[in-house]
């Protein structure tokens, strides 16, 4: 059974050195807990001193753990290898030194799988594991965002054809795609050389795809719908967005970030955000899924709030999906987790 480390999410606005590692699956560190762990490092950035690494992580939006480093700090002589980094990043794409761990999402009441979130991973040569929380952001910082993610989709859609047909992939994409038009095409490139059928992807965005070109974001988010695949609002409640968007966006799922989750059963004003969400998600037609469902009280918690979908480490870790981890979570009897045998059917909610 996972343990409970607390992710420190929401505190990491506040000071890096208040904020503990992740544990998850060993690649889940966050960058501000190692910057307090290693002192002089944080993860795939080369030397880096630590007062610059909290100042960093200082910077980054209340909520979110993610180093957000601006290209300037990048080009910062001195302070970082720019160049080093940049190039293994590049040749870790290129030399297939990234891949894919994944992560079950399933019926909250039931425990029915519905689909597996693509989680990229890279193992850095004489580093070691690099946590995405680090490297994504600097893929973005470097332009690299758009190789990366085109590698993940196009890895995680040849994947997803070895599956049943009932199970869909989940694919992140980063917000900087949304500045330009070219999500799109791309999206509808990698599922045509694939053979996959476009119902059988989902697409996770934050709110941050409505910050710089909100408009452009919405022309590219309904271009994506017309494909065919499924759009769910990542981390939902932590970005800067207002719920206008809601109005328009054609999204088929909340994700509810884990910091909600996470004060389940001891906060009652996250419980009543929790549950104003599950109604909102209600009202739209828009499933909600409990992201960093953890322990099984917030299971609980969420089974009787009529929570649609939940992920976590109380359900299952990222990890490879091997044949018997993909056994483990098509199996109908995981009951201990759920409610009851008699729920433990197959699930008409999610699409065949
Ligand atoms: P996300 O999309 O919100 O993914 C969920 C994150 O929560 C994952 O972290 C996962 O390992 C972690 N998690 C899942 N269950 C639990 C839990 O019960 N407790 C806790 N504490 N954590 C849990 P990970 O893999 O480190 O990914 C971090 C973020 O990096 C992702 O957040 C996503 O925004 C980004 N990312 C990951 N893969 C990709 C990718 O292929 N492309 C892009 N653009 N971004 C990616
Ligand atoms: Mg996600
Ligand atoms: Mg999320």
């Amino acid at each position: 059974m996972p343990n409970g480390s607390s992710s420190g999410r929401n505190s990491s606005h506040t000071s890096a050195a208040e904020v503990e590692a992740d544990d998850e699956d060993g690649w889940a560190a966050s960058a501000s807990g190692t910057a307090r762990s290693a002192g002089l490092e944080v993860a795939g950035l080369d030397v880096i001193d630590a007062p610059r690494a909290a100042s960093m992580l200082r910077a980054t939006e209340p909520g979110d753990n993610r180093a957000n480093i601006p290209a300037a700090a990048l080009q910062d002589r001195g302070s970082i290898n720019r160049r080093e980094l940049e190039r293994d990043l590049r040749e870790a794409l290129n030399a297939g030194q990234l891949h894919l761990h994944w992560q079950p999402i399933v019926n909250c009441l039931t425990g029915a799988l519905h689909r597996f979130e693509a989680l990229v991973r890279w193992d850095r040569p004489g580093v070691g594991k690099v946590s995405p929380a680090t490297f994504v952001p600097i893929a973005e910082a470097l332009g690299l965002f758009k190789q990366l993610d085109t590698w993940v989709l196009r890895t995680a859609c040849a994947e997803a054809l070895r599956w049943p047909l009932a199970y869909r992939a989940a694919v992140n994409i980063s917000a900087h795609w949304f500045q330009g038009e070219d999500l799109s095409h791309m999206v509808e490139a990698v599922l045509r050389g694939s053979g996959l059928d476009p119902s059988r992807l989902e697409i996770e965005v934050t709110e941050r795809v409505f910050i710089d070109n909100p408009g452009n974001a919405q022309r590219e988010l309904a271009q994506l719908k017309a494909l065919g695949v499924g759009l769910s609002l990542d981390d939902f409640g932590t970005g800067y967005s207002s719920l206008s968007y809601l109005r328009t966006i054609p999204f088929d799922k909340l994700k509810l970030d884990r910091l909600f989750i996470e004060n389940l059963g001891t906060c009652r004003r996250t419980e009543v955000i929790t549950r104003a969400v599950l109604q909102l998600g209600a009202g739209l037609g828009m499933a909600v899924c409990a992201e960093g469902v953890a322990h099984q009280a917030q299971l609980e918690i969420l089974q009787a709030y009529n929570c649609d979908e939940a992920q976590g480490y109380v359900i299952g870790r990222p990890g490879p999906l091997t044949p018997e981890r993909f056994a483990l979570y098509t199996r109908l009897d995981r009951s201990s987790l759920f409610m009851g045998p008699e729920l433990l059917e197959p699930d008409p909610r999610n699409p065949a």
